[in-house]
């Protein structure tokens, strides 16, 4: 199976990350990768950019070295109502949207209300990506998550960064186990993303590409694959 698009990369802007979007896509495209996702912290984040970050990001081109950029963001999720930390009318404007709960910003609820919460912004038509759901600090009923990705095309995110020793997102391999095989089982597709915080990570998806394989998860449901099956589903919300 051949991986050829990251839609997880965090740059300088997200005030723990140290390359730049020039970098990130120098890097991508000596790789032979052809698209990346820049999706940088929502402002939430400690240390982050600014709101205005976000609005501006259409002074970065659509390509940068044969690599097409998606401007995106990895908005935080602030409560259990759905609440995220970018208005929807900025969301709407960007390519690309992943949701994940961070401890900074939301204390993790119980299975009930983790899962409600995820299935909820699944709904909206703005939000692309489940950023990371294997995370064992917010955990969730996988098989409601699941189905709600596959009704209403929500792609789920493998993140590779995730199932390396060491993960903040300590425990994770097992729920993303589940996760991916609830997935092969409900013909739900599935996005691999890196995570990464420096160039040189990008398109790194060892541990995830690792149960892909084990699990036989058909080269269909994984949207690395094929830069027209990602807009696809980017499209179909
Ligand atoms: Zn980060
Ligand atoms: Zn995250």
């Amino acid at each position: 199976m051949e991986f050829i698009l990251d839609t997880h990369c965090h740059t300088i802007a997200s005030g723990h990350a140290y390359s730049t979007i020039q970098e990130m896509a120098e890097f991508a495209a000596k790789k032979g990768f052809k698209l990346i996702g820049i999706t940088d912290h929502g402002p939430e984040m400690p240390g982050s950019c600014h709101l205005l970050h976000f609005k501006n990001l259409r002074v970065v081109p659509k390509e940068i070295n044969g690599v097409e950029i998606l401007k995106g963001v990895e908005a935080n999720i602030l409560d259990h109502t759905g609440k995220l930390d970018i208005p929807k009318s900025v969301l709407e404007d960007l390519d690309l949207v992943i949701v994940s709960f961070h401890k900074p910003c939301i204390k993790p609820g119980s299975i009930k209300e983790n899962t409600q919460t995820l299935i909820g912004l699944m709904e909206k038509p703005y939000v692309h990506i489940i950023g990371h759901p294997g995370n064992p600090a917010y955990p969730i009923d996988i098989e409601a998550v699941v189905e709600a990705a596959k009704e209403t095309k929500t792609l789920i995110e493998i993140n590779n960064s995730s199932l390396k020793p060491g993960s903040f997102r300590k425990g994770s391999k097992e729920n993303c186990y589940k996760i991916l095989k609830a997935c092969k089982e409900k013909g739900a597709a599935v996005v691999v993303g890196s995570d990464s915080h420096m160039s040189f990570q990008i398109g790194n998806f060892s541990s995830a590409r690792e149960m892909i394989e084990e699990l036989q998860v058909p080269q269909e449901l994984i949207v690395n694959t094929s830069v027209e099956r990602l807009k696809e589903y980017i499209k179909k919300k």
